[in-house]
């Protein structure tokens, strides 16, 4: 069948789970057996997040082909299983930037370059590149209708819905309907409001899914349908649910999926197969006991700097039948020694990705005591790092270790490697370029070395993961590490990046230079997750 693009706006407020939506909506069409593309439009000038502070923008979610995105990319993956690509993801920065490298070439012959058509045709583009032969496009609109950001890209779809027609698109709106404590009501007036900006701007939505406390009456349904303009089963009231992961089942039960179908005249009388959707929530709400995960980060003030992380270990959870509490702790606190004691009742300590200086000591202070006490620990790229500066400095009796990330240590344990191959082809990492340049990205193999714990939990020899760094394991001190028990396990295929190590005699203590946590799903686990939270268990039963 043809390609069916849905659009999915957002209204009133940010942060109603735009991406949640659109990934929930994806897997509803995937249980009706369609396959299904999720992109996402982002309105910032940023060309993409890679150089955005955590703070400010959330996780950076790296594709298989080195696409630094939002992190809504993410959630379609973890919902669909669709691998993203660097074309699923566009902010106004790259369509800006393209558009004018075009007019720089003389591309537009003489035309003046115009938002409209030159920039509204580039998004358009982009909204239509890269496809095969999908059922489904479901394309987010990042921001709030009545942003100024986000106008032409609103433009855009205004556009490609009136090319394609109402056979192959549909505009769905996510609002919310606030209750009002006072008045004792649900209030459906910013909804309307919010419609009728999308209206001013040419796009009148079929579907409205709106975010609310309490479930809605019929009376309200039949309100908002009178006031906005749509079909009643095409309002579906998406109540606040404990787990993203009952999203899915959520909506179906409202009719999301049935009324996208009946809006493009396909056929409703099977329901989907929400089998995989119900094991999972219900493990979720079934668990056999639970384990608790100290997160030592940077960021740990904003969670959703680490929501890959979160939701990996949410699924390493659920193949093992377990609650994951998580402790996130500032390292820096660990840079007094009293601190230690915040790590005394945890089953797991996890040192994720970070970069610079700023509360390094502390990390390697939560190595060493995750180390010494038999914790199990697992080190994500930063954390592998840090790992290995903490063995080096406090077994292999190489004092003065450090990483050339901060400063010119005697010993470059981790360090800068300028070239390497992947595969037949040599990559050079230039210091001199765009601060993006410098760094690994995407998908790189590794082979994992026999009789290794890691081949035990990969049951693999050769396995590929997304990285994203600057630094690496300097392979120089292989032997000198190896000799003081921790085991280079994986390397990169020319022998030449450490990629993963292992701590010879304690429980569990594994770290990885790539970000396993990108690819882990709750239907698909990552099976490092699924180990630590096995090892956590094993923690918890001692204590
Ligand atoms: N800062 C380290 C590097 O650039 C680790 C990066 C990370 O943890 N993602 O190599």
């Amino acid at each position: 069948m043809a390609t069916r693009f849905v659009f999915i706006t957002g209204g009133v407020v940010s942060s109603l789970g735009k991406g949640i939506a659109s990934a929930a909506l994806g897997a509803l069409l995937q249980a009706r057996g369609y396959t299904v593309r999720l992109r996402k439009l982002d309105p910032y000038l940023n060309v993409d997040p890679g150089t955005m502070s955590p703070f400010q923008h959330g996780e950076v979610f790296v594709t298989d082909d080195g696409a630094e995105t939002d992190l809504d990319l993410g959630h379609y993956e973890r919902f669909t299983g669709v691998a993203s690509r660097q074309s699923d993801n566009v902010t106004t920065g790259r369509i800006y930037s393209s558009v004018i490298s075009k007019e720089r070439k003389g591309d537009y012959l003489g035309a003046t370059v115009q938002v409209i058509p030159h920039v509204t045709d580039a998004i358009k583009n982009f909204i239509q590149a890269d496809l095969g032969d999908e059922d489904f496009v479901i394309c987010e609109i990042g921001g709030t209708v009545g942003d100024i950001e986000s106008l032409p890209f609103l433009e855009a779809i205004r556009q490609l819905g009136n090319e394609l027609g109402l056979k192959r698109s549909i505009f769905i709106h996510l609002t919310l309907v606030p209750f009002i404590q006072a008045a004792g009501e649900l209030k459906t007036k910013p909804t309307q409001h919010s419609v009728k900006e999308l209206l001013g701007l040419g796009i009148q939505p079929q579907i409205l899914i709106c975010r609310i406390e309490r479930p809605m009456s019929q009376s309200d349904k039949s309100k908002i349908a009178l006031f906005c303009n749509v079909q009643e089963d095409c309002v579906i009231s998406a109540v606040d649910s404990e787990t993203i992961y009952s999203v899915p089942m959520d909506y179906q039960t409202q009719g999301l999926d049935k009324a996208v179908c009946k809006h493009f005249s396909l056929p409703i009388s099977k329901e989907p197969n929400m089998k995989v959707w119900n094991e999972i929530v219900n493990s979720i709400h079934k668990p056999d006991g639970e384990v608790t995960i100290a997160i030592v980060g940077k960021y740990v003030q904003l969670p959703d700097a680490y929501k890959s992380l979160s939701e990996a270990l949410d699924h390493g959870g659920i193949s093992n039948k377990v609650k994951v509490n998580l402790k996130w702790l500032d390292s820096e606190i660990f840079e007094k020694d009293k601190a230690l004691e915040e790590l005394e009742d945890v089953h797991g300590i996890l040192v994720p990705g970070g970069f610079g200086e700023r509360g390094a000591e502390g990390k390697i202070k939560a190595v060493q005591f995750a180390r010494e006490r038999n914790i199990p620990y697992f080190g994500i790229c930063f954390g592998m790092q840090m790992g290995v500066v903490e063995v080096a400095r406090n077994i292999a009796n190489i004092k003065n270790a450090g990483s050339t990330e901060f400063g010119n240590p005697d010993e470059p344990v981790i360090g800068l490697m300028t070239e390497w191959y992947k595969g037949e082809s040599l990559e050079k990492r230039d210091t001199e370029d765009d601060i993006g340049g410098t760094m690994r990205l995407g998908a790189y193999d590794c082979k994992i070395r026999a009789g290794s714990k890691i081949e035990g939990i990969y049951k693999k020899s050769l396995i590929s993961e997304r990285h994203r760094h600057r630094y690496e394991v300097n392979i120089n001190y292989k032997d000198v590490l190896e000799k003081s028990g921790l085991k280079f396990s994986g390397l990169s295929p020319d022998g030449l990046l450490p990629e993963i190590i292992e701590l010879e005699g304690h429980p569990w203590f594994i770290g990885v230079q790539f970000h396993p946590e990108l690819k882990s799903k709750p239907f698909d686990p990552h099976p490092l997750f699924v180990s630590f939270i096995n090892a956590a268990l094993a923690q918890a039963r001692l204590v």
